[in-house]
């Protein structure tokens, strides 16, 4: 690699050899050093009852605020962090948050479900049920509170240790979902023998369903799947009102979008939350 060795016999890094690895090491080590400088931020998106309009939980998504490099969104920097472990930390850090997040609603009378998302490294990390029940002591904040996202292609990697996380974490009553449905493989296996309680639906087949024909044929009969399941269905991408609409009309129980609100930093939940009116009639069907 980019190591060499010295007629000192002391070991240095030549950025000639391997810039690759070396850039891969800065990196990491900015990674590291960003949990200590507090440069992450905690965004969350609000997750609606679509016929209501009730808003009954808030999605938990990361980002990162660059010293030098601004803002920097999540699929700039997971996949890396996912590669070298360091995702086990930032979960982590996300799960606290967001534990003190579902601490200060609740203080405020608010029950409101936390939906974080987990990755590839997390499901193997026998670690992760222990530690998370932890940060559920400390901040006093039930487990029935949280819903954990996972992937299905980050279930693939070692299937049997993924499941047995997953089941260590339903048994503890945290509710797991499904994330990004239908753009993985082998998803109906997964449905069939991990203890999932939500179907999440793609934004890819959300986005364009009032123009689509298809994307509208693949959103119903998803849905229609997880309710056979017994799940409930959660469709994320929501941009306009005639989504929300068609949704709604196919018996879609819950949903997220750019329509009802960006991904927004934690601490300005609460406003928004005052000021959300559903469009009236929520439901125009
Ligand atoms: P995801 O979990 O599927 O999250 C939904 C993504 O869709 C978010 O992107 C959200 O901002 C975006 N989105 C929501 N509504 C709309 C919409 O109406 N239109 C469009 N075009 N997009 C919408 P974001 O925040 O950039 O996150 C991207 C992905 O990064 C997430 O996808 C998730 O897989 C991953 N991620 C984010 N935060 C975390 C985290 O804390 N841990 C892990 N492991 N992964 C995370
Ligand atoms: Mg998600
Ligand atoms: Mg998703
Ligand atoms: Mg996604």
């Amino acid at each position: 690699y980019a190591a060499k060795q010295r007629k000192d016999g002391a070991v240095v890094y030549d950025p000639e050899i391997d810039q690759g690895s070396q850039q891969s090491l800065s990196l990491l080590s900015e990674l590291r050093r960003a949990i200590d400088r507090d440069e992450f931020r905690l965004h969350v998106q609000p997750k609606l009852m679509l016929a209501s309009g009730k808003v009954v939980g808030v999605e938990a998504l990361v980002r990162w605020v660059h010293p030098e490099r601004g803002f920097i969104g999540p699929d700039d920097f997971i996949p890396f962090a996912e590669k070298t472990g360091f995702i086990r930390t930032l979960t982590r850090w996300v799960l606290e948050q967001s534990a003190a997040l579902c601490a200060e609603l609740n203080a405020r009378g608010l029950d409101l479900k936390l939906s974080v998302n987990l990755s590839t490294r997390d499901l193997l990390d026998l670690e992760l049920p222990g530690k998370f029940a932890d940060i559920l002591m400390r901040h006093q904040v039930r487990s029935s509170s949280f819903c954990l996202e996972i992937t299905e292609s980050s279930i693939m990697d070692d299937p049997v240790r993924a499941q047995q996380t997953l089941e260590r974490l339903h048994a503890m009553g945290v509710e797991l979902s499904i994330d990004d449905f239908g753009t993985g493989y082998s998803s109906l296996a997964y449905l069939k023998r991990l203890p999932v309680d939500e179907l999440k639906i793609d934004k890819s087949f959300v986005q364009n369903m009032a123009r689509d024909a298809d994307d509208r044929k693949i959103v119903r009969s998803t849905i229609d799947l997880g309710h056979n399941m017994g799940l409930r269905v959660v469709a994320e991408g929501i941009e306009n009102v005639e989504v929300w609409h068609l949704l709604v009309a196919m018996g879609c129980e819950q949903g997220q979008g750019y329509f009802m609100s960006r991904p927004m930093p934690s601490d300005q939940f609460l406003d928004w939350l005052q000021r959300w009116q559903a469009p009236t009639p929520a439901v125009a069907v």
